[in-house]
């Protein structure tokens, strides 16, 4: 339980730190505090804790530390210990671990800056295919659904954003077909409805919404409703 809570929080932040391009040399030296390079000692390096003790500025130069971390963090363990609790029904661990550990700190740098970093997206491809052993992985019918994410990008231009389109077409891969449509036609669901209340809460107009946060809460909750094509088509009785 423990391991397991240390992991979720060492890879939240350490997979956060990687969706910053400028941070991409994190991997061969010990982080440091962005603003005074003062290199940081193992209490700081303590997922939420060290964040806390800290009071979420820099020992050296009390400059603020962005809280994204600490809720990456956070949301990052309550995530990897829920299946402990709660048993999957699409019931493939790894590939939870996986899209949670990458699909998290995506989400919060695309609420930040709008953006999807493509290394981001090449690394879940590629871990994607190897540790699901390309089962999910159908070349014709992942070219059609790729293709028909063309034509939807083509006809929401000014809705959607590029980067979210190539999101998905990573996902069809990895993820099986049904597995795939839920979770898109979801985070439709919970994107429109979120809309709609942040369109009431607040006097500005919503221009542009990041799509990530709510393909990650989807497939999340996919893996936790899946209910495959057996159930639906024979009862269960197959
Ligand atoms: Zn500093």
């Amino acid at each position: 339980m423990l391991l397991i809570m240390t992991m979720g929080g060492v890879l939240a932040s350490f997979m956060y730190a990687l969706t910053q391009n400028s941070h991409i040399n994190f991997l061969t030296r010990r982080s440091s505090c962005d603003s005074c390079d003062r290199t940081l000692n193992v209490i700081d390096l303590i997922p939420v804790v060290g964040f806390l003790i800290n009071r979420g500025r820099c020992k050296a130069c009390n400059t603020k530390i962005s809280i994204n971390y600490f809720f990456v963090e956070l949301i990052m363990i309550s995530l990897f210990l829920l299946p402990t609790i709660t048993p999957l029904a699409y019931d493939n661990l790894v590939l939870y671990y996986l899209l949670v550990s990458i699909l998290i700190p995506l989400s919060i740098y695309d609420y930040e800056t709008m953006l999807i970093p493509l290394h981001m997206l090449l690394i879940l491809l590629v871990t994607g295919l190897f540790l699901t052993n390309f089962i999910n992985f159908d070349p014709f019918l992942d070219l059609i659904i790729v293709g028909l994410l063309h034509i939807f990008y083509f006809i929401l231009k000014d809705k959607i954003g590029y980067g979210d389109i190539q999101l998905f077409s990573v996902l069809t891969v990895i993820t099986p077909l049904d597995f795939f449509i839920f979770s898109f036609l979801f985070t439709y669901i919970i994107g429109g409805i979120a809309v709609i209340v942040l369109d009431l809460i607040s006097k500005k107009r919503l221009v542009k919404v990041p799509l990530v946060p709510f393909i990650a809460t989807s497939l999340i909750i996919t893996f936790f409703l899946y209910i495959d094509y057996n159930d639906i088509y024979f009862g269960g009785h197959l």
